[in-house]
């Protein structure tokens, strides 16, 4: 998801752009007011002049449901609508706003997401579902009691657009919760009740390390599942820091549960006593940034190449057996270890490196082999 102002089409257009360049294959945008709903056209002619077709969602709150209907070019140019049943109205109002929301996106064509967001529930569910529990003998937790109000706000709200007439295979649905206990139980339940897609993200995860654990932990659980159709990381960025991290993370989880592959992958062990140089590190190091800066060219070019593995070990112990489980793995010799180093190729041993070129000649051999099995015959 962006995080410029809409309105600013120029920053708009080049933040998407960052994410689509760096593998997002949905941006999200904020459409906030009358200013941003009037850029969405000109940021969407934008993308398109550049070549950047990565599908656009419009995130609304409060007003979505008038912006859609005022400015129509944002609705015909959005791919997709983000509705909060939170924050669309109260009582009769909430309905008549989450009809003419529902209606636009039905009549249109356009797949709508419910977003139920547990920092803007639906007080008037989570009220009823707390006076309820309130009465009984032996009252729930509270966290139970929100995690049934997500779900019901979610599942109530489909119902609801299901019988305004937008098809079943238009709506998707995400319950955004900041704890990764809550966001497992809620999910799986949804998964019980629902036949839609779901989206899922652990909304608030932070800042840093903490931020990318919470958020990789929590997916991952439940991706292992088999819950979960698309996927968000929010993370909040350094001042500065870089928008695209999010995106980077999101392709290393499902790179990581080998649910997708998007970069070659470099085994390598942490070292111990027996690595009594830094050669191995700087070698994995080196064989790391030559495999990311070779990324643009072998995506075009050798097609399947993303899959490749590497190995860069640090000894005999391990070496051997992590190298032939690579594509193509080196063993460097720890100590006391001759000073050559085996190198495997598809699980066999293909030659001994030695003396000072041992990284060249080994970025050749992962060259080579790249060339020869994804390159055009
Ligand atoms: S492979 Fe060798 S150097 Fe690497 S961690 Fe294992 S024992 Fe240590």
């Amino acid at each position: 998801m962006t995080d410029t102002d809409t309105a600013d089409i120029e920053k708009t257009v080049a933040q998407v752009k960052l994410l689509a360049d760096a593998g997002s294959e949905i941006v999200r945008i904020t459409v906030n007011n009358a200013d941003a709903a009037r850029a969405v056209k000109e940021i969407r002619l934008r993308l398109d002049a550049v070549g950047c077709r990565v599908p656009l969602v419009g995130d609304f709150h409060f007003i979505g449901h008038r912006l859609l209907r005022e400015i129509p070019a944002c609705a015909q140019t959005l791919d997709k609508f983000r509705i909060n049943p939170g924050n669309v109205g109260r009582g009769k109002r909430r309905d008549e706003n989450f009809e003419t929301f529902i209606a636009i996106a039905r009549d249109l064509g356009k797949p709508v997401r419910i977003g139920v967001n547990a920092g803007s529930l639906d007080p008037e569910v989570l009220g009823a579902l707390m006076d309820e529990n309130a009465k009984l003998a032996e009252p729930r937790d509270a966290e139970e009691v929100e995690n049934d109000a997500l779900i019901a706000s979610a599942v109530q709200s489909t119902d609801a657009a299901l019988a305004l007439g937008l098809p079943a295979d238009k709506i998707i649905v995400s319950c955004k919760v900041s704890r990764l206990g809550q966001m497992v139980a809620v999910y799986r339940a949804l998964a019980e009740r629902l036949e839609q897609p779901l989206h899922l993200g652990l909304t608030e995860a932070g800042m840093g390390q903490k931020g990318v654990v919470a958020t990789t932990a929590a997916l991952s659980v439940l991706l292992e599942d088999g819950i979960g159709d698309t996927i968000r990381s929010s993370l909040t960025p350094e001042p500065g820091g870089d928008r695209a991290a999010e995106v980077r993370l999101c392709q290393e989880i499902l790179q990581a549960l080998e649910l997708r592959s998007y970069r070659p992958s470099v085994t390598a062990c942490p070292g111990c006593g027996r690595t009594t140089s830094t050669f191995f590190r700087e070698l994995a190091q080196d064989i790391s940034r030559h495999l990311e800066n070779k990324l643009p060219e072998w995506r075009g070019r050798y097609p399947g190449s993303e899959t490749l593995t590497v190995a860069v070990m640090g000894c005999v112990v391990n070496g051997p057996g992590e190298s032939r489980a690579a594509d193509v793995g080196i063993s460097l010799p720890g100590s006391g270890e001759e000073p050559r180093a085996p190198v495997y190729v598809d699980g066999e041993r293909h030659s001994f490196l030695q003396g000072a070129g041992i990284a060249d000649a080994f970025f050749q051999l992962v060259d080579q082999y790249v060339d020869k099995r994804w390159g055009e015959s």
